[in-house]
């Protein structure tokens, strides 16, 4: 039987345009809006792109890329059904892949687990605020608890908005299972279940434009900006984490292991430790994710971001959490992370883990927010992102497991941005240093 087509698919959901969707090094995505007419030829064909308008390291002399869409991951808006949403990878006009395509190095990174015998599946965490329109201020001038954790009154007060996306989340299938409000005023976080970790990137990726987008239906403006408010808990991103054997068996379970984990398990913590300052230029991409690890304890209490590369058990003060028996959790992602590039980073560290046998020694039960390790002990996570782009640099693990093209890129590009950021002459500068 041959595969519908995707007009013929438009005809039978009612869709009648396509956004045709790739996500750039910056973690930024962009479109192209297709009518039903034309997309079976589009598809095929790829949309066209001048390359240099994007983040990917491209000239305006370069030829355009195509981004070819993945049908299997069509996503038909909840909130707008004649829209359906595809991820699509890059490839060049010589019909080569393009190497720097965020997409692809998650690809490239789960083909190698796949050749080892691997399944890797993943959780993701988004938390986000929901501000006013104008993006200044926390929406909800009533939530204003020291501790609003939980807080089931400003939960609430946000129903119409949090309903709606869950709503589209059961739509979509992704069995959504809990929602709350976080532990910074004006903070929310929704989980749906795992899944293989392109499936999880992808819908990551829509997750982040649908909450932007039900958020701007009702006249808010969502942020998962990494540090927005100095006083207040940031958005984290944290990713859960196990790996599956070609039998549907988790191979991060051993009942006789330490917390019921496996060696295996182990060895990807172990991995994920080693490379942690190198992986942070990844999951806490951005100037701002720098104000969120390594910061000052916030108006709830807890940053709950760590700042020591250490793992505990069910411990939420260390970068790498054993919540349960079937997994682990990386907490040290932020908001800012590309969906594709964090989990691509922190899978290749695991994977080095495993093929050197590393060995993470033993975990850590203190509370590390009063009582923090020595630093003898752990490595510190770095203090900014020029830092942690040079440790990215001096890096021998993970370049080649994502790719040298890309990682040259990507450092080129968020070299320009430190660059960028250190010629601007601050408020704080100016009060600081004036009357020098
Ligand atoms: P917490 O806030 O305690 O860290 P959440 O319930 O908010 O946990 O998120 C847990 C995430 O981990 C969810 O996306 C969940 O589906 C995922 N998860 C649960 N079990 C596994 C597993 N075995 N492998 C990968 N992810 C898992
Ligand atoms: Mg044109
Ligand atoms: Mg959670
Ligand atoms: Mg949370
Ligand atoms: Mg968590």
């Amino acid at each position: 039987m041959t595969q519908e087509t995707l007009s013929q698919l438009a005809t039978e959901k009612g869709i009648r345009y396509f956004l045709i969707s790739f996500t750039d090094l910056f973690g930024v995505q962009r479109s192209k809006l297709v009518p039903a007419s034309s997309i079976d030829t589009m598809a095929e064909s790829g949309a066209g792109f001048a390359g240099f308008a994007a983040w990917l390291d491209l000239t305006p002399a370069d030829p355009d890329i195509l981004a070819i869409p993945d049908r299997d991951r069509l996503f038909q808006l909840p909130w707008q059904s004649d829209i359906a949403w595809m991820p699509a990878d890059i490839y060049t006009s010589d019909g080569d892949p393009l190497l720097q395509t965020p997409r692809l190095v998650l690809k490239r990174v789960l083909a190698e687990a796949k050749a080892q015998g691997y399944q890797v599946k993943t959780g993701v965490e988004c938390e986000y605020f929901l501000l006013t329109s104008q993006g200044d201020q926390i929406a909800d001038g009533f939530d204003q608890q020291s501790k609003p954790c939980y807080d089931q009154q400003a939960l609430m007060r946000r129903y119409e908005v949090i309903r709606e996306i869950c709503d589209g989340m059961q739509v979509l299938g992704w069995n959504p299972y809990q929602n709350d409000h976080e532990d910074a005023n004006g903070q929310f976080e929704m989980n749906w279940d795992y899944a293989d970790a392109l499936t999880t990137a992808d819908r990551h990726t829509f997750f982040k434009y649908m909450v932007k987008s039900i958020a701007e239906k009702h006249g808010l403006r969502a942020t998962f900006m990494p540090k927005p408010f100095q006083h207040l808990t940031g958005n984290g991103c944290h990713v859960h984490i196990s790996v599956w054997n070609d039998d549907n068996k988790n191979l991060f379970c051993d009942p006789q292991g330490e917390l019921g984990l496996s060696n295996l398990a182990y060895q990807f913590i172990a991995g994920i430790l080693h490379s942690s300052q190198a992986l942070c230029a990844f999951s806490n991409p951005t100037i701002n994710s720098y104000k969120r690890i390594n910061a000052a304890a916030t108006a709830s209490g807890a940053t709950w971001s760590p700042n020591t590369a250490s793992y505990g058990g069910n411990n939420r003060t260390h970068a790498i959490r054993i919540p349960d028996r079937d997994r682990f959790e990386l907490r040290m992602g932020d908001g800012s992370a590309n969906p594709y590039l964090l989990q691509a980073a922190m899978i290749a560290a695991g994977l080095d883990g495993a093929s050197q046998q590393r060995d993470p020694g033993p975990r850590f039960d203190n509370n590390n927010y009063t009582d923090p390790l020595p630093l003898e002990k752990v490595k510190q996570l770095p203090g900014n992102l020029l830092d942690a782009l040079r440790y990215l640099e001096a890096d021998q693990i993970l370049i080649p497991r994502l790719g040298e093209e890309f990682v040259a890129s990507y450092l080129k590009l968020k070299q320009q941005e430190w660059q960028h950021y250190h010629q601007e002459i601050t408020p704080w500068e100016l009060t600081q240093t004036l009357d020098c």
